[in-house]
């Protein structure tokens, strides 16, 4: 089977899991309990974890939070930061072309009385920056919290954050983005570019599922960022996130961590090389019955999102489930079509013939070439 469904998930690289072996078996103390060396050992790997994971995402380590994933991060930081700050305004600010667990917790905020405004976006989802620039000079409706998607998930465009962060911090106002998609593909330094919350997910870097993080900067803005958890008990991970830490789990998204920032110019370039041996073989091949709805710039590499004229992409993703695991677009919102298709302006036949093709650094150009043969048939 060729796996291109690499945004969806990744496989498990096998240096995560000899990592994680011992964490299920033989080391299974509680991280929080304090005098044995079983627990001691345990809390000893998260925090070496905590530093791979803060050194991927250019922050601190005492700023990483460990989570079940971005969607319970991305939870945490809307409701969090909104609940926290509610005295300050209830303004959020968000794009069209997000991943679920934003836009359904910002309706959910919706209905609590908060206001919610959507970014719209440019034909490849890239988040329009002049809109944004109106609405933070806004001053009786500016916005508590700005959330904008680093890498979109369907098609691969990366947003500016560097000039956002930049406006946010000019207007003091805070900035979170779903970093979920771009780790291990683009270089990250949450701090450098001035980030206060940052949330990721271990499954799309070869690590295991169900576990994440959230990247909470402590002092930006000349006041302390501070949020509401999201679950309260016994005040694990600063009081931000309590509930006993999934040790092995940990381990392995620090493994991940770990192997990601060593081999980032590696994977990188193998996945620029896969993409664009990937996307002249299907212009060779189909000619003028594709259309590419990704940008060739300022992407993640290896997310192709192609259009198959007159195709209907579900029939043709179950003829080649046998031999390719695709998908056509977010693991999400699977049946619904695509709502950041949509907000490119791509009509509603355009979005059922589309289709992702994602790769990962593990993938190869023998898996593309066989690829090819698949569909043609
Ligand atoms: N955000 C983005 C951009 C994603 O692609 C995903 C997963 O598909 C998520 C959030 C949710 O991540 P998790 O599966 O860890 O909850």
């Amino acid at each position: 089977m060729i796996y291109f469904d690499n945004s969806a998930t990744t496989p498990i690289h096998p240096e995560v899991r000899d990592a994680m072996w011992p964490y299920l078996f033989e080391i299974y103390g509680n991280p929080s309990s304090k005098y044995y060396t079983q627990a001691n050992k345990a809390r000893d790997a998260v925090e070496e974890s905590r530093d791979h994971v803060a050194r991927l995402l250019g922050c601190q380590p005492e700023e990483v939070i460990f989570t079940s994933g971005a969607t319970e991060s991305n939870n945490m930081v809307l409701k969090g930061v909104a609940d926290q700050y509610s005295s300050k305004g209830n303004h959020i600010v968000t794009t069209k072309t997000e991943h679920p667990s934003i836009l359904e917790t910002a309706k959910y905020l919706e209905t609590k009385g908060y206001r919610v405004t959507y970014l719209d976006v440019d034909r490849f989802a890239r988040a329009d920056l002049d809109q944004l620039s109106r609405i933070v000079l806004d001053t009786p409706s500016k916005p508590i919290l700005v959330s904008v998607i680093w890498g979109n998930n369907e098609v691969g465009s990366l947003n500016d954050l560097e000039s956002i962060a930049k406006l946010c911090n000019e207007h003091q106002i805070f900035l979170h983005t779903d970093a979920t998609q771009v780790l291990g593909k683009i270089q990250v330094d949450m701090t450098a570019l001035g980030i206060n919350f940052l949330s990721c997910s271990s499954h799309k870097l070869h690590g295991p599922k169900g576990i994440g993080a959230t990247a909470i900067k402590k002092h930006r803005l000349g006041f302390k960022t501070k949020m509401t958890p999201l679950l309260h008990g016994g005040e694990q991970e600063g009081g931000y996130r309590s509930g006993t830490l999934s040790v092995h789990n940990i381990v392995g998204f620090g493994k991940a961590a770990e192997i990601a920032y060593r081999d980032l110019k590696e994977s990188q370039l193998k996945m620029s090389q896969l993409e664009g041996y990937l996307m002249s073989r299907l212009s060779e091949a189909f000619a003028s019955s594709i259309q590419f709805n990704s940008d060739v710039e300022a992407k993640i590499p290896g997310i192709v999102n192609v259009r198959f004229e007159s195709v209907n992409n579900e029939l043709l993703l179950k003829k080649l489930s046998d031999h390719v695991a695709l998908s056509t677009g977010s693991a999400c919102s699977s049946g619904k079509p695509s709502h950041v298709l949509s907000s490119m302006g791509i009509n509603v036949d355009g979005i059922r013939s589309s289709v992702r093709i994602s790769l990962s650094k593990l993938n190869t150009i023998e898996e593309i070439d066989q690829f090819l043969i698949e569909l043609k048939k």
